[in-house]
């Protein structure tokens, strides 16, 4: 059957991902031709002596392979106003900032039209896929989506966060009318000056849209996480506003309270059903369908450093389906979730070939790169471990993302890709190497003694301590009420027996390396740290707490030091 939807067929989405991925190799080798041929002219490609070639020999053997660092004097050329074609063919107008966790800064990334044009298809892609599995009516969506600060770089380009680019770009409406995903809050209150009153309006919106909601989303799942914690603490204030039908004094910006004025009015019916509903909740286990009947999923990355969040949100979400996101960054996308059935740890995003050139290089097992030169996208092998390289018509070419993924087996002739880590979160001493995940896995298994206590981890991220001789572990936790000390202890053990990399073990049994030490820190911590990044430009939208704090941020470590309350030290070993 064609489902004909407003201008989109959902059908011909699937044909065309089945047709393009049929022959991933032929795709990828057109794009990098096209990408090469639209930027032929740009500095950086004939500085290299590519002179105009555009075949995949002649590309790998001029073009290095490079980071973000490699690149970043060109990007800010662009973004001090040098227009001449510097990276692209055709002059970058727009810079992102990327959400910059791993550096403690945001950094310059280019943006462009055909960035908006991945992304449209991206955002199709998926929808065509889930709408097949978990169909949703017309109706509106409740997002947590929020602008970052936009302004103006040395050389007037606007700048702002990849997402908020993609949300103030034309096609962004139309395509969200088409996938049925309009956001039930009034653009003033996506691109309102203070997160702290667009997420309380945004609750309030989904309170008034309650019955129209289809779907609760944001771009990463601790958005969700994080407006639903705020609603547990704010609700029976918006059941007031909406008794009364008058905003509350909290929000003062005066685009929020005129949009929202339009949409407020005395409902004391329904604040009563509201307040009678959050009343009847034990431990707000399904507050989600509770407050949205008619809501069909969740969705949102749910992946890589979202993990951490899927406990609450499955708590919040009860019985609704979780559907984790797509997979992308700043500078480009990568793949789709088109298997929406898999629960979130298990999702894999095939990647679109036609977005842009991909290749991958081989890690051995534990991150380290056993051959330097990467395979192209279709010479990945099932169950191996790759750090991607980018090259798309953002004038990247080669770069490296930072991010490592597994192939759990292929869509057609195109990977499907499971994302892993980032690569240069390694939580590391000496010979002992420790990635976000077994960071998180080792959280997970600890976090299970405060679980037993009706306790839980609200966020947590780490650092490495070499102040000390021998230098040691210290993991931050945020829980949400006061744990017994035995627990607290205990856990500490726990976390430092986790990490069962065998050079921790080795170093840690022969005290090359110290005690590991669990320091928790006040109720309200990990809101300083986001509020930090706000400051800094970023956007909630794409925030991820930074898993392991570096030297070089400074400024978050301080946040944390000067919260810390308690802290504990490992007599595990
Ligand atoms: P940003 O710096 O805000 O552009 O974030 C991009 C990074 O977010 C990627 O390089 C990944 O590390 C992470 N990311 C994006 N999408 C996903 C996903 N679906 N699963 C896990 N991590 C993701």
């Amino acid at each position: 059957m064609l489902e004909k939807m407003f201008d989109i067929n959902l059908d011909r989405v699937i044909e065309e991902f089945e047709e393009m991925t049929r022959d991933a190799e032929a795709v990828q080798k057109e794009t990098l031709r096209r990408i090469l041929e639209e930027s032929g002219n740009a500095e950086y490609l004939l500085s290299l002596g590519l002179d105009g070639r555009t075949d995949l020999e002649s590309f790998k053997a001029h073009v290095p392979i490079v980071t973000h660092g490699d690149i970043e004097h060109y990007v800010q050329r662009i973004a001090d106003g040098d227009s001449s074609p510097i990276l692209t063919g055709k002059p970058i107008t727009i810079i992102s900032l990327s959400s910059g966790t791993t550096q403690g800064k945001p950094k310059y990334v280019p943006f462009n039209d055909e960035l908006v044009d991945s992304t449209m298809q991206i955002y199709r892609t998926s929808f065509a896929f889930r709408n097949r599995e978990y169909p949703i009516g017309c109706g509106k969506a409740l997002q947590f989506v929020y602008s970052s600060k936009q302004f103006k770089t040395k050389g007037g380009l606007n700048a702002g966060t990849a997402t908020t680019n993609v949300f103030r770009s034309s096609q962004y409406k139309s395509t969200m009318t088409a996938i049925q995903s309009q956001c039930c809050s009034p653009d003033e209150v996506i691109f309102g000056p203070d997160f702290h009153q667009s997420l309380y309006c945004h609750l309030l919106c989904g309170l008034l849209f309650r019955d129209e909601v289809q779907f609760v989303s944001s771009t990463f799942a601790h958005s969700i996480v994080h407006a639903f914690r705020t609603f547990e603490s704010v609700w029976e204030e918006l059941c007031g506003d909406i008794r009364t039908g008058v905003l509350s004094g909290r929000i003062t910006a005066p685009s929020i309270r005129a949009a929202m004025s339009k949409l407020l009015k005395p409902d004391p019916l329904l604040a009563d059903l509201i307040h009678e509903k959050c009343s009847g909740l034990t431990n707000w286990y399904g507050l989600i369908p509770t407050l949205f009947p008619n809501a069909k999923y969740v969705y949102g990355i749910m992946t890589g450093s979202m993990e951490p969040y899927l406990g609450k949100l499955r708590l919040y979400a009860g019985g609704l389906p979780l559907l984790s996101a797509d997979y992308g960054s700043s500078e480009g996308w990568i793949g789709a979730n088109v298997n929406p059935n898999l629960p979130p740890e298990q999702v894999t995003f095939a990647v679109l070939p036609n977005i842009g050139y991909f290749e991958f290089i081989p890690l051995s097992e534990r991150g380290g790169a056993v051959e330097p030169s990467p395979v192209g996208l279709t010479e990945v092998k099932v169950g191996e471990e790759y750090e991607i390289l980018v090259t798309n018509f953002a004038g990247l070419y080669r770069y490296r993302l930072g991010d490592v993924v597994k192939v759990a087996g292929f869509h057609n002739s195109t990977p499907e890709l499971r994302f892993i880590c980032r690569r240069n979160l390694l939580l590391t001493i000496n010979i002992d190497k420790n990635t976000e995940k077994d960071l998180q896995l080792s959280v997970e298994s600890a976090a299970k003694l405060l679980a037993e206590e009706k306790l839980e981890v609200v966020d947590f991220t780490s650092h490495v301590d070499l102040s000390t001789d021998p230098g040691h572990y210290v993991v931050f936790w945020e829980i949400n009420g006061e744990a017994r000390e035995e627990v607290l202890n205990e856990c500490c053990n726990v976390l430092d027996r986790s990490f069962v990399d065998a050079g921790y073990l080795s170093s840690r049994k022969v005290n090359a390396i110290g005690a590991l030490e669990l320091r928790v820190v006040r109720r309200g911590t990990f809101q300083q740290i986001l509020d930090h990044y706000l400051g800094l430009g970023a956007a909630v939208s794409q925030f991820k707490t930074p898993r392991c704090v570096g030297p070089a941020n400074d400024a978050v470590l301080r946040i944390l030091c000067r919260n810390v309350v308690k802290s504990y030290f490992s007599s595990a070993f």
